[in-house]
C-alpha cells in the first residue's frame, strides 16, 4: 500500500513545486538563529534579507512581513479610508477579501482581454466622491497599464496599490515593477517564485509611509514605549527569513529553469487551439505561471480530465472571477468571467523534466 501510494505521487505532476534548497544550507543558517537565541522581532536574518532584497531589487523602501496578505491590509488600512476600492475580478481571492476585511468597499473594473489585467480605459466611469484607492493585480507577472492608472489615479487625487504577489523579479521599463504605484506587496508563499514558506513584503517609495507600514505591521509600536497609532502583527521570523537566505542564491537557475520550461510550452503547443497571455512590451517577465486559454470551457473541462487521469493537475488560476464569489456582491464583469471560465496554469517549476513537458504537451495538442 505504502509503495504504491509513494509511486503514484512520484509520477504525479502538479501545478507548481515548491523549491528546497539544501537541508543542509539552510540549517548552517538557522544556525546562526541558534547562536543568538532570537527566533523574531527584526533579528539579524530578517535584517539581512531584507538588505539582500534591497539591492536585488532596487528598492529602498521595503518591509517583509509574515505572508502577502497582511501587507494588502495595511496598504488599505493606511490608504483606503474605508472608501471604495476600484479592483481587478482577475486574480487570487486575498484581492478582493483584504479590502472587505478592511472594511471597505470593492469597486470593481474589469480586465483587457490579452493582458487579463484592470483595463484603465474602464477605470473613470467606476470613480464616485467615495473613492479612495486602486488595488490592482499584476495578474501572472503581468505589469499591469501603470502608466494610465497612475495617471488617472493622480487626476482624481486616489491612491494607487499593487498586488505584485505574482511579481518577484519582474521589471517593467527597466526597473522593479514594485517601484509602481504608492504600495506594492508582494508573496514569499511556498508556491510563489520566490518564497520563505510563508512570507510577504510592502514595497514603497516613500520612507514615511514605510515607517507608517512598519508602525503597523508591529502593533503599532517601535520599541516598548514609542506608540503610533494602531497596529497588528505581521511580523516575519528568523525562521523563515532563514528560507529567503537559503533560497536567494538559487533563484538565477529557478529563473533559467523556469525559462526553459516556458521556452517548451511556447515552442510545442498548438497555438491555434490555445492562446497564450500576452506579456506587456518592456517587461522582464518572471516565467511565474503559464496560463493557457481554451477555446470554451467545455474544452478546459475535458483536459482537465484527461490530465487528472494521467496524474497530471494543472490549476484554474484564477476561477471564479472574484466578482462571482458569494459573499462578493458583485456587478457583472464579462471579460473576466469569460477568462476565468477558460484558463488554465499548466504545470511549471524549476526542475521540471522534458519528459514532463511532454507528457503534457502530448495531451493538450491530440
Ligand atoms: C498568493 C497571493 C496572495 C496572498 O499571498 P499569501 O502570502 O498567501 O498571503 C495575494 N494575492 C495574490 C494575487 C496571490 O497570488
Amino acid at each position: 500500500m505504502v509503495t504504491s501510494n509513494a509511486q503514484s505521487e512520484d509520477q504525479r505532476i502538479n501545478v507548481t513545486k515548491t523549491f528546497l534548497p539544501s537541508i543542509d544550507s539552510y540549517a548552517s543558517i538557522l544556525q546562526r538563529a541558534w547562536d543568538n537565541v532570537w527566533l523574531t522581532n527584526r533579528g539579524e536574518l530578517i535584517l539581512e534579507l531584507e538588505e539582500k532584497l534591497k539591492e536585488i531589487l532596487g528598492m529602498d523602501n521595503i518591509l517583509i512581513m509574515n505572508n502577502g496578505t497582511i501587507p494588502i491590509q495595511i496598504a488599505l488600512k493606511l490608504l483606503g479610508n474605508h472608501g471604495e476600492i476600484i479592483t481587478t475580478p482577475f486574480s487570487y481571492v486575498a484581492t478582493s477579501s483584504a479590502i472587505i476585511w478592511e472594511n471597505c468597499k470593492p469597486v470593481f473594473v474589469d480586465i483587457e482581454g490579452d493582458g487579463w489585467t484592470l483595463d484603465p480605459q474602464k477605470l473613470e466611469e467606476a470613480i464616485t466622491p467615495n473613492t479612495t484607492c486602486i488595488l490592482a493585480t499584476h495578474v501572472f507577472g503581468n505589469p499591469c497599464d501603470v502608466e494610465n492608472i497612475d495617471r488617472i489615479a493622480q487626476k482624481h487625487n486616489l491612491k494607487v496599490i499593487y498586488d505584485a504577489a505574482h511579481c518577484f523579479g519582474v521589471k517593467y521599463k527597466g526597473k522593479s515593477v514594485f517601484s509602481y504605484g504608492d504600495v506594492s506587496t508582494c508573496s514569499f508563499h511556498a508556491t510563489k517564485i520566490f518564497h520563505t514558506g510563508e512570507g510577504g513584503a510592502s514595497f514603497c517609495n516613500d520612507s514615511e509611509l514605510r515607517k507608517k507600514i512598519y508602525y503597523s505591521h508591529n502593533f503599532g509600536h517601535n520599541g516598548p514605549l514609542d506608540f503610533h497609532g494602531l497596529g497588528i502583527n505581521g511580523k516575519i521570523s528568523e525562521l523563515q527569513a532563514a528560507m529567503g537566505l537559503a533560497v536567494l542564491p538559487h533563484m538565477k537557475d529557478i529563473y533559467s529553469e523556469r525559462k526553459r520550461a516556458v521556452e517548451f510550452y511556447n515552442a510545442h503547443i498548438d497555438f491555434n487551439r490555445y492562446t497564450r497571455l500576452k506579456i506587456r512590451d518592456n517587461t522582464e517577465w518572471n516565467y511565474s505561471y503559464y496560463p493557457i486559454l481554451f477555446k470554451t470551457e467545455t474544452a478546459l473541462l475535458d483536459a482537465q480530465e484527461m490530465f487528472n487521469a494521467k496524474s497530471i493537475f494543472p490549476r484554474r488560476y484564477f476561477y471564479p472571477s472574484l466578482n462571482a464569489i458569494p459573499y462578493i456582491n458583485g456587478q457583472a464583469m464579462p471579460v473576466s468571467e469569460d477568462i476565468a471560465s477558460r484558463v488554465l496554469c499548466l504545470p511549471l517549476y524549476a526542475g521540471i523534466a522534458e519528459k514532463e513537458l511532454n507528457r503534457i504537451v502530448h495531451i493538450l495538442n491530440q
